[in-house]
């Protein structure tokens, strides 16, 4: 089989390919395991019941341009040397490529039991930690959330079911631990004492230093105390969706690409990559993973493989921060274009209206508006 045209991932950056590429005239293929993108900033209010879950997605079938056909299937291997992908048992060769499979969670090499084990990278995980965590709170009388990881996903979730059971009448233990020292620590001290003062202030004990020692599905040790009868969530990390890619590339440690300055990979001209799966240096560090870069990053690369195609010159990917919003249920902490800092509950509005105007249908707008306007009010059942 030979597509023209492989769009690997139909996220915010593919997504965003398709949109540039329709007029193009050009066959295309989009390769996801999904049926449909999701609005991932949104999953750890889903988990927690606080969202309705048919504001987070929308079929391909029903946003995809004419000349864009969805393989449902998950990339295994990209051979940038041969001009293929594995997918779905299939060899596909292609003309132009644009990598964009995002990430997904990092489990390491953890001896722990996976299926108890609570990570959130898609909407299945969100769904089940939304069923697990309710079938929980019915039989345990002393609920305990353990959390590892305090990134922004992490202290979210945590945030998201604690309040959840506060709201099922369970007053819930927190703990939160991360071998690093530091809480978020991309954040300026006063800004990470706010969020620490906030977490603590709800009974969490937040652990740094300290990693989880061992977990046997059911008790967990962490830093020498043992912890009975966890619901443990994993957030202690993310790795490139596609597992492997061979050819001359060169990846950072969590897998992520290095790109040309036009999102292209430096030996291998017809062949781009954008959001999650490229490391984009700013200030010596990577730019961090998200929505606004990925959409932005995804029309680049998709007007670029359109250039390279015709023969014209392509534009370099030039990144601009327009700021971003962290909730924690009840606040959040953020920062907004020019630098202003926000916090409390207009964070939460703001999340939600952002999750709104990025999303796939009107209807889902709607939807992230009224909560926006309401936030926190719970789930239908
Ligand atoms: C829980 C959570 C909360 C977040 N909150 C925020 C937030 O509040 N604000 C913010 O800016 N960012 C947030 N982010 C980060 C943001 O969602 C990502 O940076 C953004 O989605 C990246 O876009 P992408 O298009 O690169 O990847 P994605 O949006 O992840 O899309 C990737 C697509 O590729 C598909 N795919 C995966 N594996 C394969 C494969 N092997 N083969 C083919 N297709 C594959 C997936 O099904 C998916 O449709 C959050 C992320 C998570 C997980």
């Amino acid at each position: 089989m030979k597509a023209k045209v492989i769009i690997v991932g139909g996220g915010f950056a593919g997504l965003q390919a398709c949109s540039v590429l329709r007029r193009s005239g050009e066959r295309i293929l989009l390769i996801d395991p999904n049926p449909g993108p999701t609005m991932l900033p949104a999953l750890p209010d889903l988990a927690g019941g606080w969202v309705p879950e048919r504001i987070v997605q929308r079929p391909f079938g029903e946003i995809l341009p004419a000349n864009v056909e969805h393989l449902q299937a998950a990339v295994s291997s990209i051979d940038l040397e041969a001009g293929t992908v594995q997918a779905g048992g299939q060899t596909i060769a292609y003309e132009q490529l644009l990598i964009a499979p995002g990430s997904v969670p990092n489990f390491y090499d953890s001896p722990f039991p996976r299926e108890r084990m609570h990570a959130l990278g898609t909407l299945g995980d969100a769904r089940r930690i939304r069923r697990e965590f309710e079938a929980y709170l019915g039989r345990t009388e002393r609920p305990h959330l353990l959390v590892a990881g305090t990134g922004y996903t992490g202290l979210e979730l945590a945030m998201s079911l604690y309040f959840r059971a506060r709201a099922a009448g369970k007053p819930c233990g927190v703990t939160i631990v991360d071998p690093t020292p530091i809480l978020l620590p991309s954040l300026p001290e006063k800004q990470r004492r706010y969020v620490l003062d906030f977490l603590v202030a709800h009974g969490a004990d937040v652990r740094l230093g300290t990693a989880v020692e061992s977990f046997d599905g059911r008790d967990a040790v962490a830093g020498g105390t043992t912890y009975a009868d966890v619901f443990f969530c994993w957030a202690a990390g993310s790795k490139l969706a596609v597992p492997e890619i061979k050819g001359r590339i060169e990846q950072v440690r969590d897998g992520r690409l290095k790109v040309a300055p036009d999102l292209s990979l430096p030996n291998y001209p017809n062949a781009f990559a954008a959001g999650d799966a490229v490391a984009i240096e700013r200030n010596g560090q990577p730019l961090r993973k998200a929505v606004n870069f990925a959409y932005y990053g995804g029309r680049r690369a998709g007007q670029n493989l359109l250039q390279r195609r015709r023969g014209r010159p392509t534009r370099p990917f030039r990144p601009v921060d327009l700021g971003w919003v962290v909730p924690f249920h009840d606040t959040s902490i953020g920062r907004l274009f020019g630098g202003l800092w926000i916090r409390g509950r207009l964070g939460v509005r703001l999340h939600h209206l952002m999750c709104g105007v990025r999303n796939y249908s009107f209807a889902n707008f709607a939807g992230c508006l009224r909560l926006a306007l309401n936030p926190n009010q719970g789930e239908d059942p």
